[in-house]
């Protein structure tokens, strides 16, 4: 077994590995950024190492730095987490070559997998097809034209080297292809590096189903079971379980023989997702993801398997300590992701800062990974997911329900969540009867209502606002109200909020004309020239903030005056992008 595992992560993955690692006996080596010196994963690992800086790539993807931490701490492992570099062949060679076990997939198998359009090859030709499209680089509009009149409108056009939701452009008729093929290319070339296209039918109503596959090194490769991922805005999952709901056995039976095969064609091994969409009871092949996932829990709550232990257990050269049909599944896991966004409106956007209060709910079938407590900093450089709550019950409803229940009772100060969004979806009738697809919540799901204890706009010469609970006594008997108070000034001593952001609210316009940055970034898109009308609502400029786009809009009708920004300007709050008047 190994013997002391470096995580080159942060956050709540970071911590969820470190647990596992201690429950083994395996010593636990942290790296953090400047940003994160005091961050859980570093207070909870045994030894912890400066990588400087604060961006991904000054400190996390900081190769140098983070290969000084594997020898300086001996560690005879590295797990990668998600993200940064665990799809980074570069990377596990580098430390391979120094005689460390990169925790995760032989090289050779992230390659195959890295790139959509090799993937979608690599399983077809073990008989597991992706969603009907091009297996090769789109390079001319006659093609996808004369795929969407052969094969129906809309077409998807997708990033060969894309992922988290982006880069996905969906052509509803032959006249906007030009366009999309043109905005795809440029997107996939400046989020990854590579123009390379392709495209695929874009399915109207599809479920987003996964499968998860373990595969030891000597050549035993089992799927564990399946996670339907359907919740989403951006492309991107908010809620998670399993097993699917309304998912036949036959094909769960197919889907996971299939998943085993497509893993088995690219060598895999150590934990790796087969992802498929599912409409009208077929599945198609979309991905597959060579790394732990976000939603790996509820997986472990139905199955009882660590799938981290597994992971080190693999790497460590142990053979899968059970056969396909030892594999059980018991009850029904749930889990939410809870990221610093604001749900208002659907509009989801980056709420990063202080998390000034921190309660989580506890009881029957809760378990909270969760990267952060009250104090702690949540960065506009880094993924935004602030915790998952996973909960597990005997069946989908008493899962749905015990959902609610700990989410009733979270209460996270000082950011706005996702939470009052995910309630929103867990209530909603159709996801209780599972009527609900991938599309669901950006077109049916009505979160105009929803509002996160956000900051309110103060007048000018008032400091911001925030909506507070508390609690009174009025004749003996207690009530909850909310006050409006000072940001500065808690209402209970000691809690004062340290948000330290402006309010967004105030700072997007406000009917005035000027048009402002709500939170820091970079411009990556005007949209508009000085001399051009614009209406209320109209997009100005994109903003990346938090790896998200921000559509940055006129709140007021008019012509634009003026124009201060510049595509890759790096903003900050309050930072005038346009005059409008
Ligand atoms: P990424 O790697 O960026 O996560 P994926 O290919 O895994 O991209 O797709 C992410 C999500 O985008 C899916 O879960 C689904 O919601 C949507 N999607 C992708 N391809 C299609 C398609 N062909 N039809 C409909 N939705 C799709």
């Amino acid at each position: 077994m190994l013997q002391k595992v470096l995580i080159a992560n942060r956050g709540e993955i970071a911590v969820r590995v470190i647990r596992t690692c201690r429950e083994l006996g395996v010593a636990t080596v942290a790296v953090y950024s400047e940003l994160d010196r005091d961050a859980l994963h570093v207070r909870l690992a045994d030894e912890a190492y400066a990588l400087g800086g604060q961006t991904a790539a000054e400190s996390y993807m900081n190769t140098e730095a983070i290969l000084d931490a594997i020898s300086k701490s001996g560690a005879d492992g590295v797990h990668p987490g998600y993200g940064f570099y665990s799809e980074n062949t570069d990377f596990a060679r580098a430390i391979t070559e120094r005689g460390v076990t990169f925790i995760g997939p032989p090289p050779e198998a992230i390659e195959v997998m890295g790139d959509k359009i090799s993937s979608r090859l690599a399983a077809a030709a073990v008989g597991v097809e992706g969603v009907p499209g091009r297996s090769e680089p789109a390079t001319d509009l006659a093609q996808i034209v004369s795929f969407g009149e052969t094969h129906g409108w809309p077409v998807a056009i997708k990033a060969a080297y894309g992922g988290g939701g982006r880069g996905m452009k969906v052509v509803q008729a032959p006249e906007e292809a030009a366009e999309a093929m043109e905005s795809a290319a440029r997107e996939a070339l400046s989020y990854f590096g590579r123009p390379e296209i392709y495209f695929e039918k874009y399915l109207a109503w599809p479920r987003h189903i996964e499968m998860q596959i373990l595969a030891d090194t000597q050549g035993n490769t089992v799927w564990i079971g399946e996670r339907d991922c359907s919740a989403q805005r951006r492309h991107q999952k908010l809620i998670e379980e399993s097993p699917a709901p309304d998912f036949p056995e036959e094909v769960r039976q197919a889907m996971g023989a299939a998943a085993v095969k497509v893993a088995k064609a690219c060598g895999y091994v150590n934990a790796g997702t087969v992802e498929f969409l599912y409409q009208d009871g077929e599945f198609f092949f979309l991905e597959m993801n060579t790394r732990l996932q976000v939603e790996h829990p509820i997986t472990e709550m139905v199955s009882g398997l660590d799938l981290v232990e597994w992971q080190l257990r693999i790497a460590s050269g142990e053979p899968l300590g059970f056969t396909q049909e030892e594999i059980t599944s018991r009850g029904h896991a749930i889990e939410i992701r809870i990221n610093a966004e604001d749900p208002a409106g659907g509009r989801f956007l980056p709420s990063p800062g202080t998390i000034t209060t921190f309660r989580a709910p506890s009881g029957p079938g809760v378990r909270l990974d969760s990267g952060f407590e009250a104090g702690d900093t949540v960065s506009q450089f880094y993924d935004n997911l602030v915790a998952k709550l996973v909960v597990w019950g005997a069946d989908r409803e008493a899962a749905r329900r015990r959902a609610l229940r700990a989410l009733g009772e979270f209460e996270i100060g000082g950011i706005a969540t996702t939470i009052p969004a995910d309630v929103a979806i867990l209530a909603h009738e159709d996801f209780a009867s599972a009527r609900h697809s991938t599309n669901w919540v950006e077109t049916v799901l009505d979160l105009s209502g929803v509002s996160a204890p956000a900051l309110v706009p103060p007048a000018d010469d008032e400091e911001p606002r925030v909506l507070r609970e508390v609690t009174t006594e009025v004749d003996g008997r207690r009530y909850q109200v909310k006050l409006w108070v000072p940001a500065s000034g808690g209402t209970t001593p000691g809690k004062a909020p340290t948000r330290t952001a402006k309010p967004r609210a105030a700072v997007a316009g406000s009917g005035s004309g000027t048009v402002t940055i709500p939170m820091q970034g970079t411009i990556v898109k005007i949209l508009v020239a000085e001399g051009d009308s614009v209406e209320v609502g109209q997009t100005i400029c994109v903003l990346e903030a938090m790896k998200m786009e921000n559509s940055i809009n006129a709140e007021k009708a008019g012509t634009v005056k003026e124009i201060k920004v510049s595509s890759g300007d790096s903003v900050g709050p309050g930072d005038v992008v346009a005059l409008i008047e």
